[in-house]
């Protein structure tokens, strides 16, 4: 594929997008006057219809995208989502509804939002909600910020929050961002957390554990029960980040274990795509004990109908404009709705089977530092690889070559050149058999024609990018062509 010019490459002043049809009615400047009117735009880019249309299309195609291939990138839940529930989010009277619109006119998206809040609980065991984070990390940031009221309110702030070392990264971000200091707990050879070290970490000082569940390693924290028992016995608090809970749902309900406020992301496990930077929805689920203090609005059913109830004293206030992303939770309720229970547990199990179809597929191929059943992702490394000089980078960017996006590299940070695999429970059998085809190819190219690897991708747009230029020297104007 060649290079895809800049659109003002291909611009030029003869050239025109559109043509209007001479006025035929007397030119009115009065009705401009006063307004910044500009005669001309500058270094704006003149092409035909054709031209702008297929720039455009070429570059949508230089993207990898879900509805063409495979996208196994780990913790980041990239699967498929039906079309049904994007059909569902752009109906007219839900696209159209106005944020300022007065409640007796919105009953309708008032009823969606206390539906999903219902479901969610269901599938949480929670005891209530709030939607108005727009993402994973945003839900973290408040779920640490409820934690701090709840203690505040109990004459017992505190200063720290464990975090285990199989956490995803977001997590002690949030709680660092929320005015805590981070303590580490060290997970034991299975990959989960190590009692021991939780007992000797969990004081009076530490506000919370922040538990990855399951971790990023893809395993269970099977021991829950005793995680939360020995977080309580000292009066903190459980944080549960249940970004992949399309690991669990229907099967296991954070709430049912001692969980007091938990995380999830809609737009992972309930059907919106993700990747572009949004939008999101990351609700929090709650226990009773910190209800008082979610953010308002929060919806109330009642024999009149729906209205938004912002007299909450205890609230932490707002936590984003309006009642969060509304289409999103649109298209979660459609996809739960769609499933239903039965559905959702399936989800769950397919989720699982396809992890460990391809951990099994792929052992010995690919060195397994953790050799734990997991759940819906494994993590793989390069160590077998790597004594032949081919690194996590040179397998991920091969997968190029044969149409997989590459997996999630180098995280989790105990796992040293980790690839990080999460298949998703919506790819075939025949999909997760190509994938692990590839990969067996590229181990044994790693011994026979390691230079391949070194050089990949060679068949993408571009070869392999300076991986931190773009962010260290942003060119951001275009200045001409370069002599
Ligand atoms: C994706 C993810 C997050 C962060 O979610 P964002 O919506 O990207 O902020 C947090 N925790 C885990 C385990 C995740 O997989």
């Amino acid at each position: 594929m060649s290079r895809e010019p800049l659109i003002f490459e291909i611009s030029a002043a003869t050239k025109k997008g559109f043509a209007l049809p001479q006025l035929d009615v007397p030119e009115k400047k009065d009705a401009l006057a006063g307004l910044p009117v500009r005669a001309a735009m500058p270094g704006f880019p003149q092409v035909s219809e054709v031209e702008v249309v297929r720039h455009f299309t070429r570059l949508s195609q230089a993207n990898f995208c879900i509805d063409t291939s495979f996208y196994p990138l780990g913790s980041c839940t990239m699967k498929y989502n039906p079309k049904i529930n994007e059909r569902i989010a752009a109906l007219p009277d839900f696209q159209g509804s106005h944020p300022y619109a007065p409640q007796d006119l919105i009953q309708g998206n008032l009823e969606v939002l206390k539906t999903l809040e219902d479901c969610l609980t269901e599938i949480t065991g929670m005891d209530a909600i709030t939607l108005q984070p727009s993402a994973g990390a945003h839900g973290e940031l408040v779920g640490m910020m409820l934690i701090r009221a709840c203690l505040e309110d109990r004459g017992d702030p505190r200063q720290i929050v464990l975090i285990p070392d199989s956490a995803h990264g977001t997590n002690p971000s949030s709680a660092h961002t929320c005015g805590y200091r981070v303590r580490e707990v060290k997970s034991n050879s299975n990959g989960t957390i190590d009692l021991d070290a939780l007992s000797r970490e969990m004081t009076g000082e530490a506000a919370a554990l922040m538990v990855t569940n399951p971790n990023t390693l893809g395993v269970f924290e099977w021991d829950i029960l005793k995680i939360c028992e020995i977080v309580h016995a000292k009066g903190g608090l459980v944080y549960m980040d249940g970004a992949n809970m399309n690991a669990l749902v229907g099967k296991f309900r954070p709430g049912d274990m001692g969980i007091d406020v938990i995380h999830l992301n809609l737009h992972k496990t309930f059907s919106t795509p993700h990747g572009g930077g949004g939008p999101g929805s990351g609700p929090v689920g709650v226990k009773k004990h910190l209800e008082p203090f979610l953010p308002v609005p929060i919806v109330e059913r009642g024999a009149a109908g729906y209205r938004l109830d912002f007299s909450r004293p205890k609230s932490i206030g707002r936590v984003r404009s309006f009642y969060g992303n509304f289409l999103v939770m649109l298209k979660a309720l459609a996809y739960i709705h769609s499933l239903g229970a039965a559905g959702l547990k399936e989800v769950a199990e397919i989720a699982v089977l396809n992890s460990n179809y391809i951990r099994k597929s792929l052992e010995g191929v690919y060195h397994l530092k953790y050799a734990s059943p997991t759940l819906h992702e494994c993590v793989f490394s390069d160590k077998l690889q790597k004594e032949r000089g081919i690194l996590n980078i040179d397998i991920a960017k091969r997968l190029i070559d044969y149409g997989i996006h590459p997996p999630t590299m180098s995280f989790p940070l105990i796992v040293p050149g980790a690839l990080m695999i999460e298949p998703t429970e919506t790819e075939s059998r025949r999909d997760l058999d190509q994938f692990i085809e590839a990969m067996k190819a590229i181990a044994r190219e790693a011994v026979e024609t390691p230079e391949v690897l070194k050089s990949a991708p060679h068949v993408a747009p571009v070869r392999r990018l300076d991986e931190t230029a773009a962010a260290r020297n942003p060119v951001l104007r275009w200045e001409g062509p370069k002599e």
